[in-house]
């Protein structure tokens, strides 16, 4: 019996690729993970610049309610304390985010939750909603979802909200407090010193080779381990044969600004059809950094074609039965692992993420060692 250089190979080395990459280190197993890209993180990547880490592949924040994932991700960085409070801008003015109380207040100037409720009741969808707008109108609304909803989904989906799916609205909360916290999670921040110190962390002690395209040498990479940790497209890694999944992509402009503070906020959203962007951010804000310049980002979807990154999987009904039958493909191939954003054809957020690495990881050690 040979033995194989590796117990396994991980390819790609974005949150998925490391998490599974350290926990099956510290497990005694003997790793290598490549990445096409020449830099580790994956979309999580930061990089400084005139002392601010730039979120290079759009904004990431960290929030999780689960403890064994907010203890594992503290094993690596110190997270400070940020608190995302989006605002959001439409018919040139400036709104609050999520939907809560200050938002009603700015809209209808309603004080209490029973006004503010009595205003969302009269203009609900009453049915049981299929698709995203339906969803939209049933939680908060025409007024809402016209002025801060409609433009900004086709806008970042490129389709109408009527063909989406429900789930997608689901994320964003409405509360009838004045809470303008994004997220509910329990546990929530920035890794200190930024992401990309973060992976270097995670992966301190394992081989990484950046810039290895796995597609480009398969056999001979695949004959190094036991099995392999696949964390991209699943369509491409079948070759496309059942046809192509469609992802959203997008185009991030940045710019150094000449001034200390630029739009005094970390993400404001571009609400309406007057700006062909979603969002802008403004990077130091994330770790309060102190620059004498700001470097911002603004963020344009584009349809993912040719070279461009994918970046949302459009889990629409038809994307989601060609993913079903590319699973099948998945469960038929021998030693092969599939996870990650890309891989699991899933929107998911970081901590989703790191979960199902863990998962994995958890159910992989259950097995009969091969
Ligand atoms: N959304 C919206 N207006 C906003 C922010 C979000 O309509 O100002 C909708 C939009 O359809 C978007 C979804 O909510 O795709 C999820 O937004 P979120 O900001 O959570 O997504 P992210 O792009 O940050 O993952």
């Amino acid at each position: 019996m040979t033995t194989l250089p590796y117990d396994y190979l991980i390819v790609g080395c974005g949150l998925f690729g490391a998490t599974f990459a350290r926990l099956a280190t510290d497990a005694g197993k003997h790793c290598l993970v490549i990445d096409r890209r020449p830099h580790i993180g994956g979309n999580c990547y930061t990089e400084k610049q005139d002392g601010i880490n730039v979120h290079r592949y759009g904004a990431h924040i960290f929030h999780t309610s689960n403890k064994a994932v907010w203890s594992f991700v503290n094993r690596f960085a110190e997270f400070n304390n940020y608190i995302n409070s989006p605002k959001a801008i439409s018919g040139g003015k400036l709104y609050s985010l999520p939907f809560n109380m200050n938002t009603f207040y700015e809209l209808w100037q309603t004080r209490t939750p029973a006004e503010a409720r009595r205003t969302i009741e009269a203009q609900r969808f009453l049915g049981e909603p299929t698709n995203l707008e339906e969803q939209a109108l049933s939680l908060v609304g025409k007024d809402i979802y016209e002025t801060l909803i409609r433009d900004y989904t086709r806008k970042q989906w490129g389709k109408d909200p009527r063909e989406l799916p429900a789930f997608i609205i689901r994320r964003l909360p409405l509360r009838f407090t004045y809470d303008n916290n994004y997220f509910t999670d329990r546990y929530q921040g920035i890794p200190i010193g930024g992401y990309t110190a973060l992976f270097e962390a995670m992966l301190e002690g394992i081989e990484v080779r950046l810039n290895v395209d796995y597609l480009d040498d398969r056999p001979q990479l695949t004959s190094m381990a036991r099995k392999v940790v696949y964390t991209g497209c699943i369509d491409q890694y079948f070759h496309y044969e059942l046809g192509r999944l469609e992802y959203r992509s997008l185009d991030f402009e940045s710019s150094i600004e000449e001034l200390e503070n630029f739009q005094g906020n970390a993400v404001i959203n571009y609400c309406d059809t007057s700006e062909p962007f979603t969002r802008i951010i403004e990077h130091k804000h994330f770790e309060g950094a102190n620059s004498p310049v700001t470097v911002i980002t603004r963020e344009y979807p584009k349809a993912c074609s040719g070279d461009a990154i994918p970046y949302y999987p459009i889990n629409d009904p038809a994307n989601q039965s060609l993913y079903r039958r590319y699973q099948e493909l998945a469960h038929s191939t021998d030693n092969v692992i599939f996870g990650g954003r890309l891989s699991e054809y899933k929107y998911m957020d970081m901590h989703v993420v790191i979960e199902s690495a863990m998962n994995r990881f958890r159910s992989e050690t259950r097995q009969p060692s091969a």
